[in-house]
């Protein structure tokens, strides 16, 4: 593993195409899907290393970021304004929050540049920006390195695609109560699985993306049109269960979702679950 620490801070598109990423897919594809969580092994894993072509590291990551702040925060000069639409007090603050986490970064001078090293436990810091090829996926957290894995044809035109962001916002969100309040060795052990997910926090992420669609797109959440099938019908299964079903119910299905796609389960204090 390369160590690019030294250019931590460095904004050279240089620096930002020598970092190519590779990716694993066995991992991403048994964890499958979009918007889950998962080890930073499936970044680096060069089992079934797929190097990206010039023309493809070529790829503006610097430009990618603007357009998805620009996009994100026009999606928060809509949002917010109508929350009261959102009949959850609990739901009002998580979605807040996922806006401030993502406000708040814009100033963060790594955004751009990952060290590839490990966040300190009990800092917060901000996140770093990734794209790479995810097998499939949108996005993904990684709370220990505090990278927010995004898929190299992320696009934040596309508000189904943008909700996902917000899903991993409402992460950093969490991890950013994690690193306060869960021991340190339990925190390190979370993060050191392929593919984890909390429940509950899983769901409450996947709320917080389906309220944004629902101010954003009214009661046409059925139809909604990302160009991808898997996270169209991601998106409306899970609508279909969060509006129309209670909330224990909706955890439920979020639960029979994650297991089945393979991920080990953790309660709230991320302790492992059966
Ligand atoms: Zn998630």
């Amino acid at each position: 593993m390369k160590n690019y620490s030294e250019n931590r801070f460095s904004s050279d598109p240089v620096d930002l195409l020598r970092r190519k990423l590779i990716f694993s897919s066995a991992a991403v594809i048994l964890a499958s899907l979009l918007g889950v969580k998962g080890s930073i092994q499936d970044v680096f894993a060069d089992d079934r290393v797929a190097s990206l072509s010039e023309e493809e590291t070529a790829f503006n990551a610097e430009k990618k970021i603007d357009e998805i702040e620009t996009e994100f925060s026009r999606l928060a000069e809509t949002v917010l304004p109508q929350l009261n639409k959102v009949k959850s007090e609990k739901m009002r603050v998580m979605i807040r929050a996922a806006f401030e986490v993502f406000e708040k970064n814009k100033t963060n001078p790594a955004k751009k540049s990952w060290s590839q090293e490990i966040v300190p436990y009990g800092k917060e810091n901000g996140f770093t920006y990734i794209f790479c090829d995810m097998g499939g996926r949108s996005s993904m957290f990684n709370g220990a390195y505090r990278i927010l894995k995004l898929s190299s044809d992320f696009n934040p035109a596309s508000v189904g695609i943008l909700s996902f962001l917000a899903h991993e916002l409402t992460h950093v969100v969490k991890d950013n109560h994690y690193r306060r309040t869960v021991p340190e060795h339990v925190y390190r052990a979370y993060w050191s699985g392929d593919f984890v997910a909390v429940i509950s926090e899983e769901a409450e992420a996947i709320a917080v993306q389906l309220e944004i669609l629902n101010i954003e797109m009214g009661d046409k959440l059925d139809c909604i049109k990302t160009g991808s099938d898997r996270t169209d019908k991601f998106l409306t299964e899970m609508a279909e269960h969060y509006f129309n079903k209670d909330w224990n119910s909706f955890v439920s299905f979020v639960e029979k979702w994650y297991r089945e796609k393979g991920a080990q389960i953790f309660n709230a204090d991320l302790m492992p679950v059966e």
